[in-house]
């Protein structure tokens, strides 16, 4: 019944990314048996960006200790443009970002696991997946089989235990970004001011440098009679350069159904174009190099309802656990993670297992990753709303500064809440509206993403 504590099967975490290393971690260093699936062998790259709120630092303390064995960089200001060049500068009173390359960070969090307990298997690519009474059963590439008790997917947006175990069927288009990024040595292409996050909010490209569709608007600069978006949305994305010690990532994300519908470049053509405009604007130097240019999908719909099942959790990208506006996925990651060890120790029956997951999750970050899918509705639906948030940064610094302690730890998601709501109540409304269209708006079936 208590499956953690089985001296014989050691429970599987399948995925060592920062979602599976920090569960196998949390598990081994309460000397539970743990065995960490990964196909890759480490260091394995990882398409990301690497910005870490540095609240992360205060969730898990011993992130702290560990860092000097990597490169890191912090950044204490962001600059935010909204489509219609609307821009705006926010600095914090300390390092509110911290950069990595996940090369480096992942491979970190796979020696702390190890180093607290875990064993790392590498080269085992799960293809099957199987539940019965008893347990668990994966079958890799090559035939291997491995049982446990309790199984914690961590595999990764395609994750293949919630597709093979029916918990997830695929990612409706509307649900996930593509994300397309290079990270480049800052040798050949830098930003020239690497104390700043620079990100540009339904970012909108002038259709000579993109190729794009363009909203036919009066407001907008480019107009296309073809244009398949109405005249106020905005474009479902967004555009970054976050810096690193010795690189730089430039990447540009679109939420996949509306790259389809709107968007007529192949990803490389529209980075290469947008590394040319920034360029043009004095904002980088040097190259773009196609061969560290990465595209990826990232979960943006918020969590799965259900993001595990019987002897089954989904954590990090496979459970759906990123920020629906910034796209930040690894704190979740590893927050899901923890909060899977966590339901796993508990010497509860095996039966509870998934509601004690799900209910963790949801009273920890539930309320933030909900309602950064509705913000991220509301803005991208009319992109005189970006601006006008853009706009009010400058005059609404009280708002700001509880933004800010919020990104470093300082404030708990509830407290801001709170706060945001008694500022401007109205905002309930708006956000219990976007939440009636946008369960209204459900993708039909079959509108997914094959996983
Ligand atoms: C281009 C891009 C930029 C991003 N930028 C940021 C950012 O700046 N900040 C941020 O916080 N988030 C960012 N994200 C999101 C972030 O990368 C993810 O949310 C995060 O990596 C999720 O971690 P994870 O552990 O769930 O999965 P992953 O990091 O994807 O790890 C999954 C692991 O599972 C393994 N695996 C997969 N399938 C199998 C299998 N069948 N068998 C065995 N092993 C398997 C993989 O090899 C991998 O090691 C970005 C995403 C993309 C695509």
């Amino acid at each position: 019944m208590i499956a953690a504590s089985s001296p014989r099967e050691p429970i599987l975490v399948v995925g060592a990314g920062p979602a599976g290393a920090t569960a196998a971690r949390a598990l081994a260093a309460a000397g539970v048996r743990v065995r960490l699936l990964d196909r890759a062998a480490f260091p394995r790259n990882k398409p990301c960006g690497g910005g870490i709120s540095m609240r992360a630092l205060r969730r898990f303390p011993y992130l702290e200790l560990a860092l000097p064995r990597i490169a890191t960089h912090t950044v204490a200001r962001l600059h935010l443009e909204g489509p219609g060049g609307e821009s705006t500068l926010i600095e914090s009173d300390g390092p509110a970002a911290l950069l990595v390359r996940r090369v480096e960070f992942d491979a970190l969090l796979v020696s702390l696991a190890l180093e607290a307990g875990a064993e790392l298997v590498s080269g085992a690519d799960i293809v099957q997946a199987a539940e019965d009474a008893h347990g668990v059963t994966l079958t890799a590439r090559d035939g291997r089989r491995f049982q446990a008790p309790i199984v914690i997917a961590a595999d990764g947006v395609h994750s293949v235990i919630a597709r093979r175990l029916g918990l997830n069927r695929g990612w409706p288009t509307s649900s996930v970004a593509l994300d397309m990024m290079e990270e480049t040595p800052r040798a050949e292409l830098r930003d020239l001011d690497p104390s700043t996050l620079w990100v540009a909010y339904g970012y909108e490209p002038s259709i000579e440098d993109c190729g794009m569709r363009s909203a036919d608007s009066s407001e907008s600069p480019i107009r296309n009679p073809q244009s398949s978006i109405r005249n106020s949305q905005a474009r479902q994305g967004y555009a970054y350069i976050f810096p690193k010690r010795d690189h730089v990532n430039v990447g540009i994300g679109y939420v996949l159904s509306h790259y389809r519908e709107a968007i007529d470049q192949s990803p490389y053509e529209l980075q290469r174009g947008f590394v040319s405009r920034l360029r043009d604007r004095g904002i980088v130097s040097g190259e773009s190099n196609r061969s560290h240019f990465t595209p990826f999908l990232i979960p943006v719909g918020g969590p799965l309802r259900q993001p595990g099942r019987g002897r089954v959790l989904l954590t990090g990208d496979a459970g759906g656990f990123v920020n629906g506006v910034t796209a930040e996925g690894i704190y979740y990651a590893m927050v899901s993670g923890d909060l899977a060890a966590r339901a796993v120790l508990e010497r509860a029956p095996v039966s509870t297992l998934a509601r004690r997951y799900r209910r963790a999750c949801d009273y920890e970050i539930g309320a933030e990753l909900r309602d950064s899918v509705l913000l991220q509705r509301f803005l991208f639906a009319d992109r005189r709303r970006i601006a006008r948030i853009i706009g009010g940064a400058h005059r609404e610094r009280q708002v700001t500064q509880w933004i800010l302690d919020f990104a470093v730890g300082r404030q708990s998601y509830r407290t801001l809440r709170r706060r945001l709501l008694a500022r401007s109540p109205m905002l309930l409304g708006r956000l219990w509206w976007e939440r009636l269209a946008k369960r209204k708006a459900l993708p039909a079936a079959g509108a997914t993403v094959t996983i």
